[in-house]
């Protein structure tokens, strides 16, 4: 499928991953890149892209992306001013990392992970994902029904991609049950909208990156990166984030890729 000429859009673009997939699919001749944070960063970003570029492709929206009516008011806006979305990244993520049961040695009670945070992580990391996708899906079939055009065929060219951002930590990671939870809960959301979404021409899969080199990880401090994630690396070092928007390109761009993809630097922590 041609990134060229098409209209995408990425959450999370405000910060590390999803702002490198902006200035790669910017590089590839999007024909607009809609890009969507809950930060104000996501201006500079939009602003930073379209001087790389030399042209106005990016355009800034600041909202919340668990709120259904920012999510439709993003998708109204874009289809009015450049046409239909064919390409969604939703990558906004958050981590809510502790231990799922830890003991309080003054008590002598065990403190349980609060479950309003878990809530939370679930809200943003898997179900606004989800919804994000689902919303460009449906754009997609109404356009095809409005035509009178019916199941798809591999004759007309494809229609979209969905990539969904997981994460080496779906197969488990300690601290982080919630946060696992959901990049776990995004493989059966693929799995599921993969075979749906194609009756309308729109494919799906999941891109799982290692530990990249983003405020997400950076948050977790040099001297556990040195001690607990790069000596489980092949690479010896954290991945760009251009390695990932790169291979999210490939997986948008080569239709023979469906499923997962992982882009985790030989990522293999012990038990
Ligand atoms: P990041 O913290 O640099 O960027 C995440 C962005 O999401 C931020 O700009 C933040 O403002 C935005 N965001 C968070 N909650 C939001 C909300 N409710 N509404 C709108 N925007 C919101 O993190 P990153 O490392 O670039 O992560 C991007 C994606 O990649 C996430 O889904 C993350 O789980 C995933 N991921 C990251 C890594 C890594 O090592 N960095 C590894 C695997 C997966």
């Amino acid at each position: 499928m041609e990134i060229k000429g098409k209209v995408a859009l990425i959450t999370g673009a405000g910060s590390g991953i999803g702002n490198a997939v902006a200035v790669e699919l910017a590089k590839r001749g999007a024909k607009a890149v809609i890009m969507v944070d809950i930060s104000d960063q996501v201006q500079a970003n939009a602003d930073a892209v379209n001087q790389q570029a030399n042209r106005e492709v990016a355009y800034s929206y600041q909202g919340d992306v668990t709120e259904e009516e920012f999510r439709k008011s993003v998708f109204d806006d874009a289809e009015a001013k450049h046409g239909l979305v064919s390409i969604c990244i939703p990558a906004a993520g958050i981590t809510r990392d502790s231990l799922s049961v830890r003991m309080d040695k003054e008590t002598g009670k065990a403190k349980i992970y609060a479950v309003e945070k878990f809530q939370l992580v679930v809200n943003v990391n898997l179900i606004a994902p989800t919804y994000w996708a689902l919303e460009m899906v449906s754009r997609i079939a109404q356009d095809r029904f409005a035509k009178g055009l019916k199941k798809w065929g591999p004759d007309e060219g494809l229609m979209g991609a969905v990539i969904l951002i997981g994460s080496v930590s779906s197969q488990g990671n300690k601290g982080q049950i919630s946060y696992a939870a959901t990049k776990s809960g995004l493989e059966g959301v693929a799995s599921t909208l993969m075979k749906e979404a194609i009756f309308y021409g729109v494919r799906c899969g999941v891109l799982h990156p290692g530990f990249t080199d983003t405020p997400m990880v950076r948050a977790l401090g040099k001297e556990y990166i040195e001690k607990y994630i790069l000596p489980d690396t092949q690479l010896g070092r954290l991945i760009r984030p251009e390695e990932i928007a790169d291979a999210i390109c490939f997986m948008i761009s080569n239709s023979a890729i469906t499923g997962e993809l992982w882009a985790d630097a030989g990522w293999h922590p012990n038990a």
